[in-house]
């Protein structure tokens, strides 16, 4: 697949004001004549070619079917959605910028969430992201230099200058390939398992636990086993300081020299996610690796607490207490020693260098 041919960007409209227009009313300018890309699952809005909605139609898809199946590994209760998931994809992240400062977040850097309250998503044209449009200037740059001026090799060897644009065209590719794919799948996830009813309607939903469904399955998963998540396997290991490592845990994984603290503690990641001061990618990467850990450890006690969530109190002042009693009757008291089991399994599993870890600035939690 050409990424560069189908550069999206995952944007959500969480935090939306009360009272706002819902964006996929035709009166309002947001959307208004924009095409429909219709899939089984999508409805996917749209102001760029059939090819480009087609290509994020099916990254979509595949985030459908990866919820169906962790719910089916795990004998979870799902429900197909009542209608197509609607879907906004803006060929100018200048209106996607002007529709964000109407209806969405307040926050500039937000580069993909979903919004439950409106459900809907939406995504603009990653070839407008300033960090895309660096190396196009570069590219052009370099094009713009005589032949003559730029060839740095012997008689016969390709100029230096193509190599140079080969080299920066096949990096930008794999950034957009992979801010794609993550950020299309994360949002997705979160879209899908809102309207498949995974965490029940009205019961509670622990913001570690639904952002770290989104990071387990925002990578592809096999059909019988859960993988780690290699970007957020690099980040967590960030977050409990045992990068001092990666020089050779590159290669071939080391236990931490330096005692394992996390960024975030267990009980603040429990209790208190998404509180400003806490660093956004050590956040997610905790939240995917409990998760994580839940599935390869405790698989038999997953489905039960999730459960258990789905029939939570729903006053929210008792959502707190139900949510650690939940935690506690499946998989005991997140004490010391219990961390300190998860930190280990978690540092000893052996690490792979993503391929191009975008950093993905992330949404606080809905
Ligand atoms: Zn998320």
């Amino acid at each position: 697949m050409n990424a560069a041919g189908a550069a999206w960007i995952a944007v959500a409209l969480a935090g939306c004001r009360a009272g706002v227009t819902h964006p996929l009313d035709d009166s309002t300018p947001a959307t208004h004549g924009f095409a429909v890309h219709r899939t089984e699952h999508f409805a996917v809005r749209h102001d760029t070619t059939p090819a480009k909605a087609a290509w994020v139609a099916e990254r979509l898809e595949a985030a459908y079917r990866a919820v169906w199946q962790f719910c089916r590994r795990f004998r979870l209760e799902v429900r197909p959605p009542a209608g197509p998931l609607e879907v906004i994809l803006f060929a100018r992240r200048d209106d996607y910028e002007r529709f964000r400062t109407r209806a969405g977040p307040a926050f500039e850097d937000a580069v993909g969430f979903y919004s439950s309250k409106l459900n809907v998503a939406a995504f603009y044209d990653l070839h407008q992201h300033p960090e895309i449009r660096l190396i196009d200037e570069a590219i052009r740059r370099i094009e713009l230099v005589p032949d003559g001026d730029s060839t740095g090799g012997d008689i016969g060897q390709e100029p230096t200058s193509a190599k140079t644009i080969d080299g920066l065209r096949a990096g930008r590719d794999a950034m957009v390939e992979e801010f794609n794919r993550l950020v299309l799948r994360h949002e997705a996830v979160h879209q899908v398992v809102h309207n498949a009813g995974v965490f029940g309607q009205d019961g509670c939903r622990p913001p570690w636990l639904v952002e770290g469904l989104a990071c387990l399955l925002e990578v592809d998963q096999p059909d019988d086993a859960v993988l780690p998540n290699a970007y957020r396997l690099a980040d967590f290991r960030e977050a409990v300081h045992a990068e001092s490592n990666e020089g050779d845990a590159r290669v071939a994984h080391a236990p931490p020299t330096v005692p394992a603290s996390l960024s975030v503690s267990l009980v603040e990641l429990l209790h208190d996610f998404g509180a400003p001061q806490h660093n956004r990618a050590h956040l997610y990467a905790e939240a995917w690796a409990i998760l994580y850990y839940l599935t390869r450890m405790r698989p038999d006690s997953l489905p039960g607490f999730i459960r258990a969530l789905a029939v939570c109190p729903a006053d929210a002042g008792a959502t707190r207490a139900a949510e650690s009693a939940a935690f506690e009757a499946a998989f005991g008291r997140p004490d010391g020693p219990w961390e300190a089991a998860w930190i280990a399994f978690m540092l000893d599993l052996p690490v792979e260098e993503p391929r191009q870890p975008p950093r993905l600035n992330l949404p606080p939690p809905q």
